[in-house]
């Protein structure tokens, strides 16, 4: 056992020679602190020729990007390498590997993917990877339906949700997503020409109550070992490779939550490239962007309903139809989870680059008015969109 204390470069070069698995371990000389995140130190380890090896990621006892004034549990290390390590045993051609963790210095050694690119920033360049969004749904259908009661023994089920019990992380969603947007809280951070379209949020009953059920079944639908954060910030891709990375808001939520977050991130990127291009271009871009939600839901669901026929354990579930049904509700849970993220990026607290680094302010602004309207209108409609034909059709209707 090992006591924690934060490590410095040096700390992460010698835990990455003991713990990286390398033939010549010797050979790894230097670090360098990384982490652009909000919450965690990572390293990257390099050999004797400069090259980067192995990542050493640790958590610390408070978010990072706030201060010691917020503390945050320790805990969050080993929920990240837990799932991780669960995730890529269904689907080890889109997981990042990890190496090797330690509960106490709730520190992570694992595969160094400097080869790749964070996606949001090919997004906000405009590189386009054709293949992304087949294997992220191929990624969240494997995942997804392996860690479920569709495969899962109920006894093998109920005892992963205690084993990724993940209260503290699952607070900072249950406030920052279905709290924070719809209050007046010092959290939320809008342009001051926003305030009358946030203040008609805050009144609206029918929307505040589509919310409580969102937020309601965040809590209780222990349906699946969730990634908990599948941004376009915690995906790596390269030509022909996609990985996820960064599952610290692991825990046994609702499918769709973990399908609303991916195509909510796609959505801002799609709000924000009048911001990045020019008129012609951004059509273009947008257009992609909803192919990606097509082939990413159809992805999914057809590689879900197909695992469904040929993997699942449980009579009762099994039964022909009944996949076809809990995919139904699934969708309509992603339309929602997708409006909240598309709120929770530009009212609440956690922002994203693709609308950020709009240099232009009245774009900007009226990026981020668009993808709140687009937000809301989904949350209050998500129950009457049946197909991803339709849902491409209603974005389309919202400009
Ligand atoms: P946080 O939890 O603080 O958000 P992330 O896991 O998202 O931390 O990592 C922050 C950044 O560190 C990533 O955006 C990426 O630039 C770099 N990084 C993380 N993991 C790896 C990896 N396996 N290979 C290469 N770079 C990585
Ligand atoms: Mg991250
Ligand atoms: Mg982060
Ligand atoms: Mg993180």
């Amino acid at each position: 056992m090992s006591q924690y204390r934060t490590f410095t470069a040096a700390d992460a070069v010698a835990y990455a020679q003991e713990f990286g698995g390398l033939a010549h371990p010797a050979s790894l000389v230097d670090a360098q602190e990384v982490g652009d995140g909000n919450l965690n130190l990572v390293f990257k380890i390099f050999d004797t020729a400069g090259i980067s090896r192995i990542i050493v990621k640790q958590a610390l006892p408070y978010v990072r990007c706030v201060g010691e004034s917020w503390p945050l549990t320790l805990d969050r290390a080993r929920l990240e390498a837990q799932t991780l390590v669960e995730h890529y045993q269904h689907s080890p051609q889109h997981t990042v590997q990890i190496l090797h963790y330690d509960p106490e210095l709730a520190v992570m050694v694992m595969e160094d993917l400097s080869s790749h690119r964070i996606w949001r920033g090919e997004l906000i360049s405009g590189v386009y990877y054709p293949q992304a969004a087949t294997q992220l749904g191929e990624y969240l259908a494997q995942t997804l339906f392996h860690t479920s009661d569709f495969y899962l023994h109920p006894h093998e089920k109920k005892a992963q949700v205690a084993r990724f019990i993940n209260p503290e992380m699952c607070e900072i969603t249950e406030d920052l997503f279905f709290n924070d947007p719809f209050i007046d809280h010092e959290r939320n951070n809008y342009p001051a020409e926003l305030e009358d379209q946030v203040v008609a949020l805050r009144s609206d009953d029918n929307l505040k109550i589509a919310v409580a059920g969102l937020k309601h079944r965040f809590f209780t639908a222990a349906e699946a070992l969730l990634h908990g954060d599948i941004h376009s910030g915690s995906i790596f891709v390269a030509e022909g490779s996609l990985k996820s990375i960064d599952a610290e808001f692991g825990y046994f939520g609702p499918i769709g939550f973990d399908i609303g977050t991916a195509i909510g991130n796609l959505l801002l990127n799609y709000c924000a490239q009048p911001g990045h291009f020019g008129p012609r271009d951004a059509a273009a871009h947008r257009e992609q962007r909803l192919q990606d939600i097509r082939e990413l839901w159809l992805t999914f669901a057809q590689r879900f309903e197909a695992l469904a026929r040929s993997e699942t354990r449980d009579v009762a579930l099994a039964y022909p139809g009944y996949a076809n049904r809990f995919l139904q509700s699934v969708w309509k849970d992603a339309i929602g989870y997708c409006g909240t993220e598309l709120i929770r990026r530009t009212v609440g607290m956690s922002h994203v680059a693709d609308l950020e680094t709009i240099e232009d302010h009245e774009t900007r602004v009226a990026c981020t008015r668009h993808a709140i309207e687009l937000g809301s209108f989904l949350i209050l409609i998500a129950g009457k969109i049946e197909n991803v034909e339709q849902f491409i059709a209603r974005v389309r209707q919202k400009g």
